[in-house]
Formats: structure tokens, C-alpha cells, sequence
């Protein structure tokens, strides 16, 4: 079979796409490949399950857009299809002074990006919502919730294939070659023509724009974020999601409470630099993996960037009396033999050479391909609307020929456009054009844009 557009990567931004895709036009001949057993593997998989409202995101961007349009799609999606979901609604503390004007700073862009219902709580208020938290202020954002992003994956699965779509699981790419009329797909379960290819292999993303012959912008560094689970009987401490500001020294936030939708209340994620790429605990080693962090440029101007953040990450994650001393920050009754082991997830963080993170999603076009480079946290959230975003762009890129019955889609013989003006500006090889395109921003919003 000559497929119309492959998709590469079955998380839930991959599964979203090839959805939007037979959504826009059902006569698309759409291939899905995972390498894992199952959908959602990874990321999507390990993450918080935290329908975000687009509280942090620099209002106008892409991103806040995405976050906004995505969350309400989300929203309708799981309502549509009986998904596990719960809109419980979340506080942001400030739990010291410093963190106030902070606090106002979120409360500027939830009101900017069209948030409903926020409301500012004094100390007393706060206990009104979670009466075992402490702080000198806070923000109640109604719209945040938790859902079952599994769930999500699994029905965007069945509806592709009922919609015609194939996924294969179990189908590693490996290479990707320039082919008559658009690619060859070779994987570990054989050869795919396909006149396009998207590609969103999360962890893998930086080696799967290699695999098709091209130079990444940036490395994927994977940073390990490990939870904590509150045992059974002082689950009454956290009612639904409790959340620190974020702090403006750090490229990642501070630990937080996230109720879960099928039951339990998880603390974490904490940021620490992960030995494999999927590296879910300490003692996962991959030597590849992990060369190609240490060799890179990047994370050592990074290092040297956030020292003590760094050294910090590391103490907490090995020292459980450190981690409970964050999270009694927030709520001070917690101890840690309330705390059991959780489990992790890995963040797929691209980072350029000069040290810095890419804050926005991102990705790189070529001819006849498109690659998802970063898709960070609320990509989850987001990704209905990040997936009728690539599905747009590749609708233009593929030329609709014939009459209806008859139709055939070839790849256009236009470039693609060049590459955006914005903020990132190494090197390009191949054109690249990003959801979220904004002046370089200040380093306290790189900081909330990675809020998970
Ligand atoms: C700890 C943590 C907490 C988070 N919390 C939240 C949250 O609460 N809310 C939120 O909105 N977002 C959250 N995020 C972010 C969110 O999980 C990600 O933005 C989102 O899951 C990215 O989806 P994805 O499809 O791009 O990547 P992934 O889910 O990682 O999927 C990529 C897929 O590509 C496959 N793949 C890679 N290479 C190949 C190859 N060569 N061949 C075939 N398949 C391949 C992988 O196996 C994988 O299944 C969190 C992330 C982490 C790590």
C-alpha cells in the first residue's frame, strides 16, 4: 500500500494528528507506527494527567492559544466518549513574599489568555478549597482538571482505525529515505512508501529528524520527573490540585499535588538529568543515551547555567526528607511516612547548543516531511489543537487531485515556506516553523512555560 501521510510515534500528539487528519479528509491513506507494545508508552503515558487552562503561557502565543482551544477540546473530546475526566479545579499558592508579584504575574495572563472564573483567595479562602494548605495568597483556576490520558490514546486509536487509518505497534522507524513521489519508511517490520511523514517520537525526536536524512536544531535531553504517592489514610490532606509559583531562577517548577482521576493523590515531579531516555529510575543506564547528553555542549552550558538548581534536583531526588520538605511548603502537615514511592515519567526537553531550552512547540519542515520537535508540557492538553494545527499544514502540502471516488493526493511541488522569524535563529538547515513564534522572552517566562 502507498500511503498518503505516515505518522510516526503513537503518543497522544502522533494519535491526535493522524485523528485530525481523517477528520479533515477521510480518503487519506494514513499510516500510524509505534515501536512500543502499546499506545501512550511514554510521555503521555507518565505524565500528571493535569488538564492544563493555559494560566502560564506569554497570552498571544501560540502556545497560550493552543492550551486555550485544546483544553476545551479536550473537554468535548472525553464528553463525547465517556472518558475518565474531572474539571476539580486547582490553586496556585504563594507561600512566600517574594512569590506575590509572581502570583500577580499569573493572574495578568490567566485574565490576558481569557481564563473564566479566576479568583484571587486570601489565607482564609484558601482553606475553603483545601483547607490543609498554607499560603499568603493564592489562585483558583476553576477550568484545570484530571483525566485518563491512556484512555484519551486508546479511543484515538479505534476511532483512526474505524475511520480506515492502520496502526502498527511494535514497528520501530529506523530510516527514512526520499522516495519517487515522497519517502520510503523503513522500520523494523519492513518498508512503507508514503508520500508524507510527521514525526512526534517525543523522547526520540531529535534522531528521528536524523533518520530522514536532516540536522536537528536542538538534542532532546530527558529529564526524569519522579512522584510520590500520599498513602490511603492522609489522602484528606490534598483535595484536588495544589500547586507552587513558579520560581524564576529555576527551568523547572517545584513539586506539586495532583489528584488522580481513577483514585490517589500523587506528589512530584521533581527534574533530574535521566541516564536513558527512557530512564524511569536511576539505575537505567543507556550509554548511547546518555554520550550523547554528556558530549553535548548544551546541557554542560546548562549545568553551569543552574548549578545550584541542579545540585538541589539531584539532593531531592535522592533524600525523601528534602522532597517532603518542598511539599511542606505548600502543605505543612505532610510527613514523609505519608509518602510512598511513585512512579516517573521522562520529559523529552529539547535543548539548543548554547544551553537554552526551547520553550514553545516546535517543529522542522522538509520537503514531503514534518517534525515535531518539542511538544512539552501542555502538549497533553493541547494536543487536539496541535494535531488540527500539523494537519492543516500538511493538507496544503499534499495537492487533492480527481474527482470525489477518485481522489489522489500527491505531495506539492512548492518548498516549503522559509524558515519563521522568531526567536530561534541556529542554523538551519532544513525550514522550520514553529506553533509559537514571539520575541525573545524573558527568562521568568521561559520558566513558567515548562509548568507541567
Ligand atoms: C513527568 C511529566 C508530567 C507531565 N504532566 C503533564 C500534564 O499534567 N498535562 C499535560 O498537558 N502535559 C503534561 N506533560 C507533558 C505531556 O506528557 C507531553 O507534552 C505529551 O505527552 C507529548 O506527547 P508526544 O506524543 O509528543 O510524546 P510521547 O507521548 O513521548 O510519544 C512519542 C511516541 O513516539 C514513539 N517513538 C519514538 N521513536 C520512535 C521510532 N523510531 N519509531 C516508532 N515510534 C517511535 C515512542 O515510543 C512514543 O510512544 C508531562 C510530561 C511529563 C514527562
Amino acid at each position: 500500500m502507498n500511503y498518503d501521510v505516515t505518522v510516526v510515534g503513537g503518543g497522544i500528539v502522533g494519535l491526535a494528528t493522524a485523528h485530525r487528519l481523517l477528520a479533515a479528509q477521510p480518503q487519506l491513506k494514513i499510516l500510524l507506527l509505534e515501536k512500543e507494545a502499546k499506545l501512550a508508552a511514554h510521555q503521555t503515558g507518565n505524565n500528571s494527567g493535569v488538564l492544563h487552562s493555559g494560566l502560564y503561557y506569554q497570552p498571544g502565543s501560540e502556545k497560550a492559544k493552543c492550551a486555550v482551544q485544546g483544553l476545551q477540546q479536550m473537554l468535548a473530546f472525553c464528553r463525547a466518549h465517556g472518558i475518565a475526566h474531572e474539571q476539580c479545579g486547582k490553586i496556585v499558592v504563594a507561600t512566600e513574599a517574594a512569590e506575590l508579584p509572581r502570583l500577580e504575574n499569573l493572574w495578568e495572563r490567566g485574565q490576558a489568555n481569557g481564563l473564566q472564573g479566576l479568583r484571587k483567595l486570601t489565607p482564609a479562602q484558601i482553606k475553603e478549597i483545601e483547607p490543609h494548605a498554607a499560603g499568603l495568597a493564592a489562585i483558583h483556576v476553576p477550568q484545570e482538571g484530571i483525566v485518563d490520558y491512556p484512555a484519551v490514546c486508546e479511543k484515538l486509536g479505534e476511532l483512526i482505525r474505524q475511520a480506515g487509518g492502520e496502526i502498527k505497534l511494535n514497528t520501530r522507524v529506523e530510516k527514512m529515505h526520499p522516495a519517487a513521489g515522497g519517502w520510503t519508511v523503513e522500520t523494523s517490520a519492513g518498508d512503507f512508501p508514503t508520500k508524507f511523514v510527521v514525526t512526534c517520537g517525543g523522547l526520540h525526536a531529535d534522531r528521528l529528524v536524523r533518520a530522514a536524512g536532516q540536522t536537528p536544531l536542538a538534542k532532546i535531553v530527558p529529564f526524569r520527573g519522579e512522584y510520590f504517592q500520599i498513602k490511603k489514610e492522609r489522602r484528606q490532606l490534598v483535595r484536588h490540585l495544589i500547586y507552587p509559583v513558579p520560581d524564576p531562577k529555576f527551568p523547572f517548577l517545584g513539586v506539586h499535588f495532583t489528584r488522580l482521576v481513577h483514585g490517589g493523590i500523587e506528589a512530584g515531579p521533581n527534574a533530574v538529568l535521566a541516564f536513558a531516555r527512557e530512564g524511569y529510575q536511576w539505575t537505567d543506564v543507556n550509554l548511547r543515551d546518555l554520550a550523547e547528553s554528556l558530549f553535548y555542549p548544551g546541557l554542560w552550558k546548562f549545568l553551569v547555567k543552574y548549578p545550584s538548581m541542579c545540585g538541589y534536583e539531584i539532593r531531592r531526588s535522592l533524600s525523601k526528607a528534602e522532597f517532603t520538605r518542598s511539599l511542606q511548603k505548600l502543605v505543612p502537615e505532610i510527613r514523609a511516612e505519608d509518602l510512598e514511592t511513585g512512579g516517573a515519567g521522562v520529559r523529552a526537553q529539547a535543548m539548543l547548543p548554547a544551553g537554552r531550552l526551547i520553550e514553545d512547540f516546535h517543529f522542522e519542515e522538509a520537503r514531503g516531511a514534518l517534525h515535531v520537535i518539542n511538544a512539552p508540557s501542555p502538549a497533553a492538553t493541547a494536543a487536539l489543537a496541535i494535531g488540527a494545527k500539523i494537519s492543516e499544514i500538511v493538507l496544503t502540502r499534499l495537492e487533492l487531485s480527481g474527482e470525489n471516488g477518485s481522489m489522489k493526493f500527491s505531495l506539492s511541488p512548492a518548498r516549503p515556506q522559509p524558515p519563521a522569524r522568531g526567536q530561534i535563529s541556529e542554523a538551519p538547515r532544513i525550514a522550520r516553523r514553529r506553533l509559537c513564534l514571539r520575541p525573545k522572552s524573558q527568562f521568568q517566562n521561559q520558566i513558567i512555560d515548562q509548568c507541567f
